[in-house]
């Protein structure tokens, strides 16, 4: 990489026109811009395929959709922003008059010149969004024509997995959903931060396997989970990434067990950054953590995100578009994240070779600091690196760096 943020930026605006959804060939073309970058298998599950209490739904594409006026003018074009359809609508090509077509038509009346992003995927209708002032061209005498060119049949549901295989089968669960269309912190944002996350970890040696997940919010999630069961308890750790471009502090969600290692690490990191953030608590709402945290699978997945779900007012319209995604935001929730790597990476858990009284540390050439007191103190065999730091109110870094003079020595052993 030359520029990690402007190469993550550079990923989001290309693939920002895409259409993308649930299932289909906007998925498909975003998977093999993103296998440029890094190894990707794409999987395709059958419609109609029973996954856990749903059902892979039809596939749906669309090549265009526009709304003529009598005089034949385009007021409302899907070629210009793929948001103006709503998302699986049905096939449209009929004349109609206004107060027929009304009830097809959607605005954010609390924000006039956005277009706001609507789906129907699990109902069959049609619609258009539009921004108020778009609606405002419309008058009630007249005739429109409307055609929406889409087909919802029988296919496939599309995901891609990037797995990195480490020392170790226990694995790092990473997932972001890649369902949403001109949208871009939610989720390009953090589609961009998994990618080149696992483009910095592909480069390298690593202790665990990690499984990157880009995959259609909600039945993506649960295809994955469902086709997936002997592949769980091997998942030591995980997160999922959404809306990470935008200008607001970090947040991470806790998984739904609360103090999880990934748990641990993240709030870990963040305090330790001294940039100022939010530690949340689980909650069933949100993105695809309400699914690996459901009753029955309970994972250990937590979320990371900046701006958070439903809170921003650029949230789900087109205001959430490439201008407000920055790469130094992007940038910034990466490094956390390869943070967060290492202290999973170096966690372990230490022996005190010699616990009866303190040990001499002069004569072993080694100053007596107060991160070597506390790793020799608490390496009983109980206590992990992360632990001893949480304890000493230590970075990870600095706790693992005295376990490495240690262990140069006769002191001190992994376990
Ligand atoms: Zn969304």
């Amino acid at each position: 990489m030359q520029n990690p943020a402007l190469d993550m930026h550079a990923l989001i605006a290309r693939l920002f026109p895409i259409c993308r959804s649930i299932t289909g060939d906007g998925v498909r073309e975003t998977l093999r811009i993103l296998r440029e970058h890094i190894p990707i298998e794409v999987r395709e599950v059958p419609t109609g395929t029973e996954v856990f209490d749903w059902t892979v739904p039809k596939e749906w594409n669309v090549s265009d959709a526009w709304i003529k006026d009598a005089k034949g003018r385009k007021l409302i074009d899907f070629r210009k922003l793929n948001l103006h359809v709503v998302n699986y609508s049905s096939a449209i090509h009929q004349r109609m008059r206004l107060d027929e077509l009304r009830r097809h038509l959607f605005t954010d009346p609390e924000r006039p010149t956005v277009v706001p992003y609507r789906t129907t995927y699990y109902e069959e209708s049609w619609g258009f969004c539009l921004s108020e002032e778009q609606f405002a061209q419309f008058e009630d005498a007249q005739e429109y024509e409307v055609l929406i060119d889409s087909s919802l049949q029988e296919g496939y549901l599309t995901y891609g997995e990037c797995f990195l295989p480490g020392e170790e089968e226990n694995e790092v669960l990473v997932s972001c959903h890649i369902c949403h269309p001109s949208l871009a912190n939610d989720n390009l944002s953090g589609v961009a931060v998994a990618a080149a996350w696992a483009r910095e970890l592909a480069g390298r040696s690593h202790r665990y396997s990690y499984r990157f997940l880009f995959i259609p919010g909600t039945i993506g999630a649960i295809t994955w989970l469902a086709r997936n069961e002997a592949v769980l308890p091997r998942i030591q750790h995980g997160v999922v990434l959404t809306c990470l471009g935008d200008a607001s502090d970090l947040t991470y969600k806790r998984s739904r067990r609360g103090d999880a290692v990934i748990d641990r690490a993240f709030c870990h990191v963040l305090k330790h950054s001294g940039q100022p953030h939010s530690i949340i608590d689980f909650f069933p709402y949100g993105y695809d953590e309400r699914q690996y945290c459901s009753a029955g699978i309970n994972l250990p997945v937590g979320c990371l995100m900046r701006g958070r779900h439903g809170e921003f007012p650029e949230y789900h319209t087109s205001a959430d578009n490439l201008n407000f995604v920055r790469p130094d935001a992007l940038a910034d929730s990466l490094a956390k994240c390869l943070a967060v790597v290492e202290v999973l990476e170096g966690n372990r858990v230490y022996l005190n070779r010699k616990p009866k009284g303190e040990a001499r540390l002069g004569k072993r050439g080694l100053r007596s600091d107060l991160a070597l007191l506390w790793v020799l103190n608490l390496s009983d065999g109980d206590h992990s690196l992360l632990d001893i730091a949480e304890r000493a109110g230590l970075p990870f870094a600095t706790i693992k760096e005295a376990a490495g003079a240690l262990s140069a020595t006769d002191l001190l052993d992994p376990l």
